[in-house]
């Protein structure tokens, strides 16, 4: 299991991390990336949930 992000797909608004910081920050480009890619936190699905174009995944 591996949190992904499309970077394409990002428009880099901060909503994951500000959900779940200790998996999702934002990168130098802008966009978000992820810290912590085996993370099985709630907030992983939270922020799965609320990104709007959703660019966050889990890639089995
Ligand atoms: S919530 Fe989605 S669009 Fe917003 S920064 Fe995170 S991945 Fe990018």
């Amino acid at each position: 299991m591996k949190i992904i992000i499309d970077k394409e797909a990002c428009i880099g608004d901060g909503i994951c991390e500000s959900l779940c910081p200790d998996v999702f920050q934002m990168a130098d480009d802008g966009k978000a990336e992820v810290i912590d890619e085996q993370s099985n936190e709630p907030c992983v699905q939270d922020a799965i949930d609320a990104c709007p174009t959703e660019a966050i995944s889990i890639e089995e």
